[in-house]
């Protein structure tokens, strides 16, 4: 569905808004909603959630099994484990929009529970005399609550988080060492020394690089896509343009000959617009242009395209629409238009031109015919459908009925 409005969207904006929407959710095989930044953070928070419930799982059962679990395991991972699936299937039902708060609550259970997990390592370890039974191997868990903060942050502050993380664990290990009065064991200083304070900030450095990269990989994208959408909108009714219509025709034709559907173009022009713009102005007159396609995509269905053609013409293609009713239907846009008030003081009217295309015509077909029709309705008097069948010798035997 492509130009498709909500009764809801009354304003012109609204409206307009609605079909730049649309448009790009047509554009291309990835849509523009896809790259979103909370789109990607809802999908990292569907990986990382599972990694923290499986990983608090898993250490509960190892020292279950092997038989040194401490009252951290028993009754602090378990639950742990029970808060990480309730925020997976927070996020799970959180719309896109409002998944910060399953960030904020990750930030805040994920690092907080290794904070603690730390600081009882280390009172046990000192209160056990060293006891190598009780040496614990920080750096996986301050490295995934690294890439926690770098992947769930901010690019430009999430580096200063994972860094003061550190900072802390590192001023809780301090704090322990001063007033510790044993000796360390050599092997327990030197890693302590490589896991806690070296280890840390090179995954920092190294997934920091990479999270920057990858924001930048986004924005380009992002602004490729924008850029994409711009081309092919109309800046003035937000309707699709005339370099759209390629890319919508072809896909309408494949659809046209995969289904076995009729299709048909229509091309409107103002009648004696100039005058509007003579009389008015030429702000009134653009106003008129955004009135008018937003009559044109309320009268007709979601399936049907509207294009600015250019000036005051509009193209509209219309996919299964069979021959007898794409009078009818022109006839329905053509009175609904002159029904509307879209200018204050005067009545406005809109000739069409109408025409079936045959399943093996191309576009360039289109807007040749489509025009004759067009200045067949001028000719005649303004304000009427004109419709013109494809030619005979465009015919061939394995056609079907439009
Ligand atoms: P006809 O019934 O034969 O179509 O008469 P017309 O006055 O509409 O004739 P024509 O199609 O030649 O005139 C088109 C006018 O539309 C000329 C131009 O000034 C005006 N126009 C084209 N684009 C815009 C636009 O974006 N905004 C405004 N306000 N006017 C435009
Ligand atoms: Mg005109
Ligand atoms: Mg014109």
């Amino acid at each position: 569905m492509c130009i498709a409005m909500n009764d809801d969207s009354q304003t012109a904006f609204g409206k307009r808004h609605h079909s730049v929407r649309s448009t790009t959710d047509r554009i291309g095989a990835v849509s523009l909603e896809q790259l979103r930044p909370q789109f990607a953070e809802r999908r990292l928070l569907m990986v990382l959630l599972p990694m923290f419930t499986f990983a608090a799982t898993a250490s509960w059962a190892s020292a279950e099994l092997e038989g040194t679990a401490r009252w951290f395991e028993r009754f602090v991972l378990m639950p742990c484990a029970g808060a990480f699936l309730v925020l997976l299937l927070w996020n799970w039902l959180t719309p896109p929009s409002r998944v910060w708060r399953v960030r904020v609550a990750t930030l805040f259970v994920g690092p907080a529970l290794i904070l603690v997990d730390y600081a009882v390592q280390l009172w046990e370890l000192y209160s056990s005399g060293f006891d190598p039974k009780y040496y614990f191997n920080l750096s996986p868990w301050l490295i995934l609550c690294s890439a926690l903060f770098l992947f769930l942050l901010p690019s430009r502050v999430s580096w200063r988080f994972a860094i003061a993380y550190w900072a802390v664990s590192v001023l809780m290990l301090g704090v322990f060492l001063m007033f510790n009065s044993r000796v360390l064991p050599p092997f327990v200083h030197d890693e302590m020394l490589l896991n806690t304070v070296i280890a840390p900030p090179v995954f920092i450095a190294l997934l920091s690089a990479f999270t920057r990269m990858r924001s930048d990989y986004t924005k380009a994208r992002t602004h490729a896509e924008d850029l994409r959408e711009l081309a092919l909108l109309d800046a003035l009714t937000g309707l699709q343009n005339r370099r759209a219509f390629r890319q919508s025709f072809k896909r309408a034709k494949a659809r046209q000959l995969r289904n076995k559907t009729p299709l048909c173009a229509m091309l409107l022009d103002i009648d004696h617009f100039k005058r509007i713009n003579d009389t008015y102005g030429h702000q009134v007159g653009d106003e008129v242009l955004v009135r008018l396609a937003n009559v044109l995509t309320r009268e007709l269905r979601g399936t049907d395209e509207v294009f600015r053609w250019g000036g005051e013409e509009f193209m509209v293609l219309l996919e299964e629409t069979p021959g007898e009713h794409l009078e009818l239907v022109a006839e329905r846009v053509r009175t609904a238009v002159e029904a509307e008030q879209l200018l204050d003081k005067s009545t406005i009217t809109i000739s069409i031109g109408a025409t079936h295309i045959l399943p093996a015509e191309q576009d360039e077909v289109v807007y040749p015919r489509a025009d004759e029709a067009l200045y067949a309705s001028k000719r005649d008097g303004r304000n009427r459908v004109t419709i013109i069948d494809a030619p005979d010798s465009a015919r061939t035997t394995a056609d079907f009925q439009p």
